[in-house]
């Protein structure tokens, strides 16, 4: 059985790599699950990264994760490419399991799991993205002024994300499996009031068309089963996410959407030394710059505690 750390951290997207970096400057020696196969997060997965600040000209993602993973261990982060496939967090000193069946033991552990957006299923989906295909608004609606785009998805998301890009695009057309959206009054009373917003529904994205870049999407009636074509440059996909929480439930709370609950502010969940932050926890702002500050402030909170069981 191992020694039992100060804290582990179980994540590597900008929440757990600024954890990682705060813990390792108290000299707490963090140890870091950073995923087997996706060692950096949502932006490992993306091109430019207009809005991180400090990076007065953008930076591509990838070399954005680099810098903060290179950051965190030059301060003595011990960081490990695998995942956690079990904890147990209930009593004073927690444990987490590795793929190897490997126990790791310490006094506190920061959740900064991330959440994966859900897709439309389509096989070359992952390799427009970037390309075209976007699944948030903030993020990258800047990169389609005057263009025309689609929005997928029917909830207040997806009005959301079309009432705001109707600032920088030249039309929005909203695609809808259903003949009603799930969205919020207002939200829907926005969005239909905006002249640039127009509606497909009853209709799904059947294919994802263009040569290095999306020029169009072939539409599905599912009613009809009808095909048609629509002509866009951009399409944003608003379907939902979902937390990456299995491992927790049963010893964390959730909220109904499975997303980890702190007592706000604060990241502190309802297991004394454990700890949440970034798109694990947030369903509201998922930046890259709200997951690295609860980052921060899990650090300090776990810091805190830290201090006071010792
Ligand atoms: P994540 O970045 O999702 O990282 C979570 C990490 O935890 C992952 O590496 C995962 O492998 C790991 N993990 C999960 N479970 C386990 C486990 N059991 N064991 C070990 N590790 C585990 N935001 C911006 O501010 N600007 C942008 O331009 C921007 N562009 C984006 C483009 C795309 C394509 C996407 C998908 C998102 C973009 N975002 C952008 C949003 C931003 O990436 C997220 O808000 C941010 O990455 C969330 O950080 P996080 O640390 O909470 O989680």
């Amino acid at each position: 059985m191992s020694d039992v750390r100060n804290v582990i951290i179980i994540g590597s997207g900008p929440a757990g790599y600024t954890a990682a970096l705060y813990t390792a400057r108290a000299s707490l020696k963090p140890l870091v699950f950073e995923g087997a196969v996706t060692a950096g997060g949502a932006l490992m997965n993306t091109t430019e990264v207009e809005n991180f600040p400090g990076f007065r000209d953008g930076i591509m993602g990838p070399e954005l994760m680099d810098n903060m993973r290179a950051q965190a261990e030059r301060f003595g982060a011990e960081l490990v490419p695998d995942d956690v496939v079990s904890v147990d967090l209930t009593g004073e000193i927690k444990t987490v399991t590795d793929t190897a069946g490997t126990v790791h033991r310490a006094k506190a552990v920061i959740v900064a799991t991330g959440s994966q957006h859900r897709k439309l299923g389509l096989p070359n989906e992952d390799a427009f993205t970037g390309r075209g295909v976007s699944w948030c608004a903030t993020c990258d609606g800047f990169f389609f002024k005057d263009q025309d785009i689609a929005v997928v998805g029917g909830g207040d998301t997806a009005m959301e994300e079309a009432t705001f890009l109707s600032r920088f695009a030249k039309s929005v057309t909203v695609i809808h499996r259903r003949d009603t959206l799930r969205a919020s009054k207002a939200m829907q009373e926005r969005a239909f009031a905006d002249p640039k917003i127009t509606f497909i529904w009853d209709s799904e994205v059947a294919e994802i068309q263009g040569d290095q870049k999306l020029s169009g999407l072939k539409l599905r009636n599912v009613k009809t089963g009808e095909f048609s074509d629509l002509a866009v440059t951009g399409l944003f996909i608003a379907i939902g996410h979902d937390p990456r929480t299995e491992l927790f439930k049963g010893q964390l709370e959730l909220d109904e959407e499975g997303y980890l609950k702190v007592d706000s502010p604060s990241t502190r969940t309802n297991i004394p030394g454990v700890f949440g932050a970034g798109d694990v926890v947030d369903h509201t702002y998922r930046q890259a710059i709200t997951a690295a500050g609860t980052g921060c402030a899990a650090a300090l909170d776990a810091e805190r505690y830290l201090a006071a069981v010792a």
